[in-house]
Parts: structure tokens; sequence; C-alpha cells
């Protein structure tokens, strides 16, 4: 069994209780320990970094309380900063003044995009919204019957509409895009959910493409869905979605893995969109609105 996080901080100031006050020396392997636990959990460098030297900024001075042992108190320093970088609250999701509001789903193919669609309309439904889903992926067939599939098994309307060649001046996923934005409209669905087409990687033509999606649908949400599995690479993608079309909110996947969940950290460190919801499973309410406490509960151990 690994040691968590609080194990070993308890080990390391076995000797400190009585001590007086954290000083620079005593309380260096602690922030060893902190900053080893942070990487493991796919907290990014530069986030690492700039905690421990809080960290040790708000530690060191602070007087030993005989009553309170000097772990708890470093470890709720540890804590209170990991939740700051967060964000303290959970953080709203948007609609827009206008109905239908837009969602635009990015995210690399395999992180989780169609899946997470389909969980947040069963998650808007329950909210008693009427949400209509739609794929402009007009690359992948089976994206597109994927998100038929989905939309079925949470009851949620799809807009399907015919694919087919680029036309003069429109190519076909500005087409559906606009098609299922005015069907939404005229169903009285008040959120349109737009899956997009992943790539394996960052490409630019994939950017262009969600720019001028973005451009053409004004949404009131771009969520970012990332693979928590991932780690490091999710933090690179997340950056380079934001560059190019502002992310709103970020939906952390596969939870219900044995990552961590540092990934939401260092994302919203880079970017400064919040984490907004998780995912947990592969089943439709295998979702949740994100608490910044319970990932730093779990990056703890
Ligand atoms: P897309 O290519 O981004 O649209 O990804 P998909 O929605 O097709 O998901 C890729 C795979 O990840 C599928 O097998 C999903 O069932 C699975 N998946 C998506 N979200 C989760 C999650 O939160 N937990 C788990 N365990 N699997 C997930």
């Amino acid at each position: 069994m690994f040691e968590n996080l609080q194990e070993k901080l308890q080990r390391t100031f076995k000797n400190l209780r009585g001590q007086g006050t954290i000083t620079d020396e005593n309380i260096s392997e602690a922030l060893r320990e902190i900053r080893l636990a942070l990487l493991e959990s796919d907290v990014n460098l530069t986030v690492v970094k700039a905690t421990i030297d809080h960290i040790r900024e708000k530690a060191i001075g602070t007087q030993v309380a005989t009553a309170l042992s000097p772990t708890e108190q470093i470890i709720k320093i540890v804590h209170d900063e990991l939740v700051e970088i967060l964000g303290k609250d959970t953080a709203k999701f948007k609609f827009s003044s206008q109905p239908p509001s837009v969602i635009l789903m990015a995210g690399l193919q395999g992180s989780g995009k169609t899946t997470t669609a389909g969980k947040l309309a069963a998650w808007l439904k329950k909210g008693g919204h009427r949400p209509m889903l739609v794929s402009v992926d007009v690359y992948r067939p089976a994206a597109r019957e994927q998100l038929a599939i989905v939309a079925k098994s949470v009851g949620a309307q799809i807009y399907i509409g015919k694919t087919g060649d680029d036309e003069a001046g429109t190519p076909l996923v500005e087409r559906l895009a606009k098609e299922a934005l005015r069907e939404a409209r005229n169903f009285g669905n008040d959120v349109l959910i737009v899956d997009t087409a992943g790539r394996l990687g960052i490409d630019t033509a994939l950017m262009d493409e969600m720019s001028k999606l973005k451009a053409l649908l004004n949404p009131s949400e771009i969520l970012f869905v990332a693979d928590a599995m991932t780690g490091q690479d999710a933090v690179n993608s997340a950056d380079a979605f934001h560059k190019q079309l502002g992310i709103t909110g970020v939906v952390l996947t596969k939870m219900d893995g044995d990552a961590r969940g540092g990934a939401a950290l260092s994302i919203r460190n880079v970017t400064g969109a919040p984490v907004k919801f998780l995912g947990t499973g592969e089943k439709p309410d295998a979702f949740e609105p994100f608490h910044p406490d319970r990932i730093v509960s779990r990056i703890m151990g």
C-alpha cells in the first residue's frame, strides 16, 4: 500500500512536537514530501513550485501549538492553499439570456466528449431544462451514431440532419450547426449541446473549425473535456484549446480511475478556467458538479 501524504507528513513531523516553531530546517523534509505527492498526482511543476513557496511562507514561524500536532497545522495550510488554487466555490454553469444557450464541447478524441455531452443533457434535464444534442463530427459517422445512442439512453432530443458534401460557401459542419440551432429554437429547447469532432492531437484544421463554430453559435459555455488519466498531456491540450478558443470550463473525465486529479489544479492554474464537472464512470449518471474540497482531499490521500 502507498503511504498517503497525511501519513508521510505524520512520520516527518514525529519529532517536531513541542519544538516551538516551524523553521526552514525542520519543515524542509515535509515540503519535500508535499512536493513529491503533488508531482505524483499530476500537478505540473510550475504549480508545484508556487504552491511549495506559498506553503513555506505561511508555515515558517508558525508556533507549534502543544495541543494541535504540527502535522495537522501543515496539512491545513496545504489544504487551504490547494483549495485556493482551485477556486473556493463550485463554479456556476452559464446560460445565455437569449435561449437556446449553446454549449460547445471541445477536446481530443477519446477524452470522453460524446459521453459527457450525454451526461450533461441528463444533468440539465434533471434541472428542468430541455436540452437538444447535435454532433457536428462530419468525419466519423460512428461518432454521430454514438451520440444518437447516448441521446436515446438519456431521453434527450437530438438533431441528426443530413450529411453529404460541403456546399459552396458553407462547410457541412457550419450548416449542421446552424440547422440545429434553428431546430432547437423551433422546438423550444432552451439548451443546445454541440458535440464536435475530436482529433488525436491538436491541429490547425481542428482549431479553425472550433473557432468558426464559436463565432457562429456564440456559446455560453465552451467546455473542454479532459481525460484525467492523461495527466500532463491534458494540461497541455487544455492550454492549446484555451489560447485558441477561450474555454469557459473544464470537465475532467475518468475520475473513477486511479488518477489523483492533480490535472485539475494544473489546468485551472494554466488556463484560469474552472473545472465545472467530473466524470466518474461510463454511465450517464456518473457525473457530478466539481467541488474543490473533494479533489484536494483526494490529492492529499
Ligand atoms: P470522445 O471521443 O471524446 O467522444 O470520447 P467518448 O465519449 O467516446 O469516450 C471514450 C471512452 O471513454 C468510452 O469508452 C467512454 O465510455 C469512456 N468514458 C468517458 N467518460 C468516462 C468516465 O468518466 N469514466 C470512465 N471510466 N470511462 C469514461
